[in-house]
Order: structure tokens, then C-alpha cells, then sequence
């Protein structure tokens, strides 16, 4: 028989979509994608030619085990150009992605029964992440008439002599919300009082709209500094959801015990994506904006369109690429004699409805709503939402 600790995980239902989508797409059958967690843009082409450069030069063995030197450089340069903030290489580990950099956080930073805050919704895989280290998910509710901003005095009430750590992702996958600089120095300050741990997940960070601005937590203060890891990467911002590189920069001691953990599991991320990350880091900067006004032409539409469907409502959204409209109002409703009990229900309607694909909220702690991703081109975006208005009218 597999684990015990396997055994109580939940597949991830983001990656558990994209399988079903791939494989409606063989069977011949046109699904839009409203599911996809990267960006629809191309790599960079300047990024890309640095990675067959890495292969060309012969770039392909092993490397140390926290990353080539050159990549963790470009990663200090980039923490104090972008976040004002001061680190050294031996502070920084690059990991094959930010998913895998976070995993080895937080099996280094977590013991069996330490409570883990975690805002919610909140992206899938943290939940599985922090029962692996046998620690326990501890979630406090973000408010949807709040827009899903950190709601502090919630975080307050959840903290207990077990709090290790609070993990939180701004901007927000899958609510969009960008917490404030006030809300995180008030995180910050309640770190410093119980003396818990900060994981930031700044993986979005470039993906902000409506003048809203990104506020790193290590910012706050030397006592913020020392107790947060943040985890960054560049699938998000430079397009590079596959070549598989993340990063965490941290206190020493936290960074060494992820080190010694990752040389055991992958040894080191691979060497060509790391010489393409030294570009994406070092190189022109532009794709990002031109990517982001994109989105932010894309949020406007969707966000509009969602909100003028009737039973839907919608939060507003200030970063990342994900909107959660809530559609509680549908639950309980039937279509061709089958009731829509949940979101997993209304998920699978409309995938074999209106064939297009969003992920059910409860995968996210947001059990009233959908995830719609607006990674996609405008012309989709309109079908798709044409095509769901019109399955979800046929709702009664
Ligand atoms: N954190 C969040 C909130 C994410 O949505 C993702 C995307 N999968 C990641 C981390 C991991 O990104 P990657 O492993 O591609 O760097
Ligand atoms: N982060 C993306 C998402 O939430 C990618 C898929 C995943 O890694 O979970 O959809």
C-alpha cells in the first residue's frame, strides 16, 4: 500500500483540469481553456537565445546545488532593484520552480503539528505542501466584499502557540487581491510579537493593475527581514512556466537546511533554464509591460462581462491573471435533470456544456465560486463567456 502521507493528499486540481482539457483536445473536442495558470505569451526571444547559447557552450552538467553564481547575482540585483531590499548569493536558493523552492521551505521550516496561517482562497497547493511537512493548514477567511484583502484581525485571532508560519501569496492566486504595505507592516509586526515565520509568495508580483503597487513583507523592517523567505520565480513574469525556475531568498540558516534538503531530492534545477533565467533577470525588461497591459485589457472585459451575467457576481481584481466570480446562486439548480450541488458540479457543467474550462473554487478554500483565468486571447475570452452566459441561463 502507497503512504500514509500520500494517501492524504489531494491530487492538484488545477494540474487534474489541464490533464482532462488535453485530453477533450485529442478526442477532437474544441475546449477553451479558462483554467491555464501561465501566461498565453511567448518566452522572450532574447531569453530563449541564451538558453541555446547554455546548450551550445556546452552549459549542461550539474551545477551547485543553490544555483550557478551568476543566476543568484542577477537574483540579488533584481531583489534590490524591484523590492529595495539587500541580500547575498548565500542567501538565495534557485530551485525548479517556485513550487518546488516552496516545498523545500516548508519541509525545512515546519515539524509535525506546527500550525500554518493561511489566507484564504488560497492557490491549491499549499494546502498539500504543508500536510506533507505534517504540519496543519490553518485557514483564515479573506472577506469577497473586501475585495480578499488580507483581513488581519482574522490572522490575529489564528495565531496560536503552534503558529509557525504565515504563508501568503500577493498578488493572489486565485482572488487577483494585492495586500496592502498597512496590511503586511500590521502581518509583519504580529510576526515580530509571536515569532513566526513569513513565506511570501511573490510569484505575481509584476502582474499589477489600477496604479496598485507590490509591497514585499521583508521590507517592513531588520526583524521582518530576518523572518521571512520569500519565494519568487520567473514563470509568471517572463513566460517561462516550463524551463522550471524559482527562487527563495532568505535568512542563511533557512536557505542552508533548503539546500541540504534539495541536494538530496534534485540536486540542482537545470542548468540550461538557469542561464536563460540570468537573461530574464539581466536582460531588457519590456515584454513584462507589454504582457501586463494586455491582462489588464483582458481583466476589464472579463471582469465586465462576468458582472453583467445575471446570477453572477463578481470581486474586483488588482493583480495576477484570475478572477473568482461567485456563482452560489446557480447551486441547487438543474439542468436535463442533473443538479449543480457545488462548484466541482457547476465545473463539469460547463465543461460539458458550454465546453469551456474553469476550476471549482473549493479548490481554493472558495467553495461559492469558479476560477476564471483570462490567459487567453481576446476572441477566446469573448466565446467562451458567450458560451458560458448561455449554459448558465439554461440553469433552472
Ligand atoms: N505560487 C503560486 C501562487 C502559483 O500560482 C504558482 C504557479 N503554479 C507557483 C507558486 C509556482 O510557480 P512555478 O513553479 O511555475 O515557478
Ligand atoms: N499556478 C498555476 C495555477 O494555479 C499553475 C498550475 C499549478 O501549478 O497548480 O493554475
Amino acid at each position: 500500500m502507497i503512504s500514509e502521507r500520500v494517501r492524504n493528499i489531494t491530487p492538484s486540481a488545477t494540474l487534474g483540469l489541464t490533464t482532462r482539457v488535453n485530453q477533450l483536445k485529442q478526442e477532437g473536442i474544441t475546449v477553451i481553456a479558462l483554467n491555464v495558470g501561465e501566461p498565453d505569451f511567448g518566452t522572450p526571444e532574447n531569453i530563449c537565445a541564451a538558453g541555446i547559447k547554455a546548450i551550445e557552450n556546452q552549459k549542461t552538467k550539474y551545477t551547485t546545488v543553490s544555483g550557478i553564481n551568476e543566476l543568484r547575482e542577477a537574483i540579488c540585483a533584481k531583489l534590490k532593484r524591484d523590492n529595495g531590499l539587500n541580500y547575498e548569493p548565500s542567501q538565495i536558493t534557485v530551485g525548479t520552480g517556485a513550487k518546488q523552492t516552496l516545498i523545500n521551505c516548508i519541509l525545512t521550516l515546519i515539524d509535525p503539528g506546527d500550525e500554518v496561517i493561511i489566507p484564504k482562497p488560497c492557490w491549491v497547493s499549499y494546502i498539500e505542501m504543508v500536510k506533507l511537512a505534517g504540519g496543519v493548514p490553518v485557514f483564515v477567511a479573506c472577506k469577497e466584499d473586501e475585495e480578499f484583502a488580507l483581513d488581519i484581525e482574522a490572522v490575529k485571532a489564528a495565531i496560536t502557540p503552534k503558529t509557525k508560519a504565515v504563508l501568503f501569496n500577493t498578488p493572489n492566486n486565485p482572488t487577483g487581491a494585492v495586500y496592502s504595505e498597512e496590511s503586511l507592516r500590521q502581518l509583519a509586526a504580529l510576526a515580530e510579537e509571536h515569532d513566526f515565520y513569513l513565506i511570501a509568495d511573490e510569484v505575481y508580483e509584476k502582474l499589477i493593475y489600477d496604479g496598485y503597487k507590490h509591497f514585499s513583507v521583508a521590507s517592513v523592517s531588520e526583524d521582518a527581514y530576518n523572518r521571512t523567505v520569500i519565494i519568487n520565480g520567473i514563470s509568471k513574469a517572463y513566460s517561462m512556466t516550463g524551463w522550471r525556475i524559482g527562487f527563495a531568498a532568505g535568512p542563511k540558516d533557512v536557505i542552508k537546511g533548503m539546500n541540504s534538503l534539495q541536494g538530496h531530492a534534485t540536486s540542482n534545477a537545470s542548468s540550461i533554464s538557469q542561464y536563460a533565467a540570468v537573461e530574464a533577470f539581466n536582460g531588457p525588461q519590456e515584454s513584462i509591460e507589454l504582457m501586463r497591459q494586455e491582462f489588464y485589457k483582458r481583466l476589464q472585459y472579463v471582469l465586465g462581462r462576468l458582472r453583467a451575467m445575471p446570477g453572477v457576481t463578481c470581486a474586483g481584481s488588482h493583480g495576477a491573471f484570475y478572477l473568482v466570480p461567485n456563482v452560489k446562486s446557480f447551486y441547487g439548480k438543474s439542468y436535463n435533470g442533473k443538479v449543480i450541488k457545488d462548484s466541482f458540479d457547476l465545473s463539469d457543467y460547463l465543461l460539458d456544456e458550454a465546453r469551456i474550462a474553469l476550476v471549482p473554487g473549493a479548490a481554493f478554500e472558495a467553495p461559492d465560486n469558479l476560477r476564471i483565468s483570462y490567459s487567453n486571447s481576446m476572441e477566446n475570452l469573448t466565446k467562451a463567456l458567450d458560451q458560458m452566459e448561455a449554459a448558465l441561463a439554461k440553469l433552472k
